[in-house]
């Protein structure tokens, strides 16, 4: 095989890569490489899809695969780039060469400290079906760490009546993220579901007796569990690209456009990748989905236009469904000054506005509320006055 655009990685950075790639275009060659057997599939529905339900969402079907002229190599494993030869040796032996390389391998679970048919971690398709399997007929499951993943599981346990103890070290959990208020929120919207809270407290041991799970806790407590669910975050795997001459610094570092600043012809998308953001005047690596087609986006044009090269500049995007919130994050959180915050009840809807030095919307959170959400974004991304979109939610015609 010889040619064209090759990219490592199959999921929504690479997929969404090689759509936007013939979406510009680009008549050459297009070769998707994935380590995992399964056809592309997207992983936010992992953890929102119900319990008894398949969690597998398609990116790319075979037959969307041929019409597009996309080849799938899939169950196969990038091990090295030799990016003098242009060329990517994968497990089995075989040599690819490529004109354009595209790094798309994305993000792990961190793995879990315990193991055990009842013990998971949920990053792929295979980890969701084993959870989903493991959870017939559970009466407690334990989840390990409050972020994101860990809040999504519990919500969809909790919506299947199994009882949820949730455990994190830090005192409220999602403070790091949306500050104390908010986050203490969101440990509340856990408690008022029925989820016994174990916050500022972590798992001493998880040990097996009788065939079955017991917990121990460092505030004391022990109690049996069928399943735990370990949510402690990801890491990457930038082994194979050690001899490449890139530069690797918490990811892939390339520039605004996508491309990697020492090699030629590579670039990265997604959570592997360490984009230079001219808002931020920094490089940074953001794990979310929206980054990622972002990303795959832009990256599709600078490969296929060259000589107009368009920068990726994002303000940051996270959605997050949690039992009856649909939650939005935009931009970044200032701390300089205490949000500004619209709140309706019956039913809730919240919206939080955070503010720089300056007094400009940086970043923002909204609960049930896609049309606050539309306009705080359009705000952060134009640098625009935080009182003024918070005068805007106020009104009676936008809170509807
Ligand atoms: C359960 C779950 C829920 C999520 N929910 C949300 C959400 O609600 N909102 C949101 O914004 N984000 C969410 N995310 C994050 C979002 O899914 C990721 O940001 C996104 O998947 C990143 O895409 P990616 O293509 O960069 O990497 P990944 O999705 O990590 O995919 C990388 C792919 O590369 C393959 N690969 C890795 N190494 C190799 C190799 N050496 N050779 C060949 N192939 C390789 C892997 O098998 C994998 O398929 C969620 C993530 C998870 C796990």
């Amino acid at each position: 095989m010889s040619g064209g655009v090759l990219i490592v990685g199959g999921s929504v950075g690479g997929i969404r890569t090689a759509r936007a790639l013939r979406n510009e275009g680009y008549a050459g060659a297009v070769t998707v490489v994935e380590a995992e057997s399964h056809l592309p599939y997207d992983k936010p529905p992992l953890s929102k899809v119900p319990l008894d339900g398949d969690a597998h969402v398609p990116l790319l079907t075979a037959e969307e695969a041929s019409e597009l002229g996309i080849e799938l190599v899939l169950g196969s494993v990038a091990v090295e780039l030799r990016t003098q030869a242009n060329q990517l040796v994968l497990a089995d032996g075989a040599i690819l060469d490529y004109d354009e390389l595209v790094i798309a391998t994305g993000a792990a679970a961190r793995p879990s400290p315990w193991t055990g048919p009842d013990v998971h971690v949920l990053r792929t398709l295979s980890d969701a079906r084993a959870l989903r399997e493991s959870l017939k007929g559970a009466a407690h499951l334990l989840v390990v760490g409050a972020g994101f993943i860990g809040a999504e599981v519990a919500s969809l346990a909790r919506k299947q009546g199994i009882d949820v103890t949730i455990v994190d070290p830090a005192p409220i959990p999602m403070a790091r993220i949306v500050g104390n208020e908010l986050g203490e929120r969101l440990s509340d919207l856990h408690r008022t579901n029925g989820v016994e809270t174990k916050f500022g407290t972590t798992v001493s041991a998880l040990d097996r007796v009788d065939g079955g799970l017991r917990a121990q806790l460092s505030d004391g407590s022990e109690f049996p569990v069928d399943a735990v669910v370990v949510g402690i975050g990801a890491v990457l795997d930038v082994g194979w690209l050690e001899s490449s001459g890139l530069t690797l610094d918490d990811g892939v570092v390339c520039d605004e456009y996508g491309r990697t600043p020492d090699v030629a012809h590579i670039h990265a998308v997604g959570d592997i990748s360490k984009w230079y953001q001219p808002r931020l005047d920094k490089s940074a690596r953001v794990e979310h989905w929206t980054n990622a087609v972002e990303q795959a986006n832009t990256l599709a044009h600078n490969i296929v236009h060259p000589d107009d090269l368009q920068a990726h500049d994002p303000v940051a995007y996270v959605w997050s469904d949690q039992y009856n919130w649909k939650i939005q994050l935009f931009g970044t959180r200032d701390t300089t000054a205490d949000p500004l915050v619209v709140e309706q009840s019956d039913p809730l809807r919240l919206a939080a506005i955070w503010q720089d030095s300056d007094g400009r919307a940086s970043g923002g959170f909204t609960v049930n509320w896609p049309k606050a959400s539309v306009q705080l974004r359009r705000t952060i991304a134009a640098g625009g006055p935080a009182d003024a979109v918070h005068t805007q939610l106020s009104t009676p015609a936008v809170k509807r």
